[in-house]
């Protein structure tokens, strides 16, 4: 039998991921939750007195995340308030389902939910959507909707921020997928433990170092109810390699995902590459780098029959709209 290495005394019953440390159960939700407390507290993420929305999905990152929350509030005495703010995507068969996991966490941890629905925010459920573009580029569609309506709920509920459950191998995915594309622009932004642009309401990732399998462990031993299923439009090649790449490297070297993340980091964005400035979106007013918004410019797209408009670089589609804009406009005056 291996003793558990924190010097408890007790028999160690696993062996962290993250370190290779054999501990035992308790010395395993101490370690855990005080590295969650440390990034709390050295990212600076909340103010005593906020009211932080939980991106609550049901899966196990937002679950943990939103348990974790409550109870270093209460350790620590953070005097945060919490509401859960959950999409409804408009899936049947997934989205659906692992709702009823969010309304579970609501009642548990006792926190307020908020749920808004693709179909009431753009008039289009990603069921209908995929039923128009076809299986290739719904997470495209998908990931912008659901981006704008957090910032849509945030605004709606008055929150300080958002706080989302982004873990240590998301944030190594993204890295790794920015690099492989030649996108080291993005990296500063992708890495960033507070993203607030202007005008917009914070968000913020306090799971940003915590690996995805001790995630998994936690909710295990802790007996969480959380929602496992995979979404049925889950095609997203590009990540899954990324994803399958990584998971190869930290068999060998489990430090691999923190060291990804801190490269992400430590890289510089290049002399010359400027990150476009953020402004709002004409149309809707919500955060944009363009003109119009990019969930506008896909919206445009699907509503006139066209969903692959808004697939490639915003700033020519946003020209091509604007023409077709101006081109229908014409018409109607000499109609
Ligand atoms: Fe949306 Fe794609 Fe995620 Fe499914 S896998 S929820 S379609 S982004």
């Amino acid at each position: 039998m291996v003793i558990c290495s924190a010097g408890c005394g007790k028999n160690a019953v696993l062996k962290r991921p993250k370190t290779g440390d054999a501990l035992c159960k308790e010395c395993f939700f101490w370690a855990f939750e005080t590295e969650i407390h440390n990034t709390i507290i050295s990212g600076s993420l909340f103010k005593c007195g906020d009211l932080v929305a939980v991106a609550a999905s049901g899966g196990k990152d937002s679950t943990v995340l939103a348990y974790v929350l409550k109870l270093l509030n209460k350790r620590h005495d953070y005097g945060l308030k919490f509401v859960l703010l959950s999409v409804d995507e408009g899936i049947t068969g997934y989205r659906d389902d692992s709702l009823e996991t969010v309304k579970q966490n609501r009642d548990e941890y006792e926190m307020p939910l908020k749920i808004l629905s693709y179909e009431e925010l753009y008039g289009w459920t990603m069921d209908a959507i995929v039923k128009q573009i076809g299986r290739k580029n719904n997470c495209t569609f998908c990931g912008v909707f659901r981006r704008q309506a957090l910032d849509r709920g945030a605004a709606l509920l008055g929150v300080d921020c958002v706080a989302t459950g982004h873990n240590a191998d998301d944030l190594a995915e993204t890295v790794l997928m920015n690099i492989l594309r030649g996108d080291i622009a993005r990296l500063q932004r992708c890495t960033a433990i507070v993203t607030a642009s202007e005008g917009a309401i914070p968000r913020c990732k306090p799971l940003k170092y915590t690996y995805e399998k001790e995630i998994v462990m936690y909710a295990y031993f802790k007996r969480l109810h959380y929602f496992s299923t995979e979404c049925v439009f889950a095609p997203n090649a590009y990540r899954g390699h990324a994803r399958a790449f990584l998971k190869d490297l930290e068999k060998i070297r489990p430090t691999a995902i923190m060291d990804i993340i801190h490269s992400g980091e430590s890289l510089s964005v290049r002399e010359g590459v400027h990150l476009p400035e953020r402004g709002t979106c004409s149309r809707c007013g919500f955060v944009s780098s363009q003109k119009l918004c990019k969930a506008c410019v896909l919206l445009d797209g699907l509503n006139r029959g066209l969903p692959r408009l808004g697939i490639g670089k915003t700033s020519k589609v946003n020209k091509a709209i604007i023409e077709s804009n101006k081109e229908k406009s014409r018409s109607a005056e000499e109609f």
